[in-house]
């Protein structure tokens, strides 16, 4: 059975506002805000009751009051998703807080630092709206705020003042309340970026595998066999060490295609790949390079060793028969050793030139052309 703890019965509560639709940052905004206000509300039941029993209905009418309001709304935006609306009247809550201030327990001097916290969600929700609407609200709150100074005045001689182990206790109550709110919603934001972060990172990584890769064979394209020649030239500059280089292009490849068709040459080609992967080391590179041209990179190899995998290469893709079709064919491969302090298009050309020899003089075999 798994548990569900109160942590996470609140963030399921609060997932219901969202819709599937939603921008990451609306997701976060709605949560946040259904999270907060339902959080504060709960509590302010609480605090309510705890007025009413200790004798003090003025007080207790305060939070109560806030926790009908917020939960109406709440209510009302899980069934309607509208999110503005929520924010609208979770902003109105802010009219309450004045009196809250002066009568929760009788005016500044008797302050036990009262429900000031419960006030997190509008304040929240006052970041969703633009800085004019914003102040337009605290103003109000400044205005209120002034009123029920003149209304505590008269409420003052009715006051039945708390006695001081109650005033402790709300002390206490408020303070830790307090404290706890803003860590769950420090928490809640640090965790949330944390996972966008994460899921960003992933979906980078996966753009970036898509643009270096070619769909066709999944073997490395052209982009990325420029960039990967750059760093083994620079590599094989700074440590001396030889850096080989084959290319290969299928014979006959035309006629494969007007004989069987594109669906079947592109099952070939994809074979072909496969198989030049096969022959490779994990620090060797392969990548396609044109149609049905592949170019590998072979870092840390002499020009012989070379030779001798082309060689090993095209035996077995001779010897290899497609499945589907029963078809044979050859490549022709050139090879050849990267000079020092030669740029990555003389490599290309010589290599280029190396395996072209090898189709003028009856396909299906290796040239080398070491300068
Ligand atoms: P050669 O022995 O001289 O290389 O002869 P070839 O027929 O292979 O000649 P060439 O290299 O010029 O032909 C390349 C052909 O490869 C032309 C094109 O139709 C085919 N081709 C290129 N890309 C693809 C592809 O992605 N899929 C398929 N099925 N065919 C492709
Ligand atoms: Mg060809
Ligand atoms: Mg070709």
């Amino acid at each position: 059975m798994t548990k569900i703890s109160p942590h996470g019965l609140l963030r399921r509560w609060s997932a219901l506002g969202v819709s599937p639709g939603d921008s990451e940052d609306l997701r976060l905004k709605k949560t946040v805000m259904t999270f907060v206000s339902s959080s504060i509300a709960f509590l302010a039941i609480f605090w309510g009751g705890l007025y009413l029993y200790s004798g003090y209905p003025l007080s207790g009418a305060i939070p109560l009051s806030y926790s009908l309001i917020s939960f109406a709304s709440t209510l009302h935006f899980f069934r309607t998703k509208r999110f503005a609306l929520f924010c609208f009247s979770q902003q109105l809550l802010i009219l309450l807080l004045p009196f809250l201030l002066m009568w929760s327990l009788g005016g500044f001097a008797n302050g036990s630092v009262v429900m000031i916290w419960a006030f997190f969600a509008p304040l929240a929700a006052l970041f969703f709206i633009d800085l004019k609407a914003a102040t337009r609200w605290l103003m109000a709150f400044l205005v209120l705020l002034l009123f029920s100074a003149a209304l505590d005045q008269t409420f003052a001689a009715h006051a039945r003042p708390m006695p001081a182990e109650l005033n402790t206790l709300y002390f206490l109550m408020n303070t830790g309340c307090g404290f706890v709110l803003i860590g769950m919603m420090l928490y809640y934001f640090v965790k949330d970026r944390e996972s966008a972060y994460q899921k960003l990172q992933r979906s980078e990584l996966h753009v970036r595998e898509l643009m270096l890769t070619d769909p066709l064979t999944g073997v490395a394209n052209r982009r990325h066999l420029d960039d990967r020649l750059a760093m083994e030239l620079a590599r094989q500059a700074r440590y001396g060490q030889p850096l080989s280089v084959i290319m290969t292009d299928i014979d006959r490849f035309k006629l494969v295609n007007d004989t069987y068709g594109h669906t079947v040459g592109d099952a070939v080609l994809r074979a072909f790949a496969h198989q030049l992967r096969k022959s490779i080391r994990n620090s060797d590179f392969i990548a396609r390079y044109g149609g049905e041209e592949f170019v590998l990179l072979l870092p840390n190899t002499a020009i012989e060793e070379a030779v001798a995998l082309a060689e090993r290469m095209r035996e077995s893709i001779r010897a290899h028969c497609f499945e589907h079709s029963g078809l044979c064919m050859t490549a022709s491969f050139g090879v050849t050793i990267a000079l020092p302090d030669e740029s990555m298009s003389e490599v290309l050309s010589r290599v280029d030139e190396a395996m072209y020899q090898s189709k003028t003089n009856g396909r299906d075999r290796v040239t080398m052309l070491a300068e």
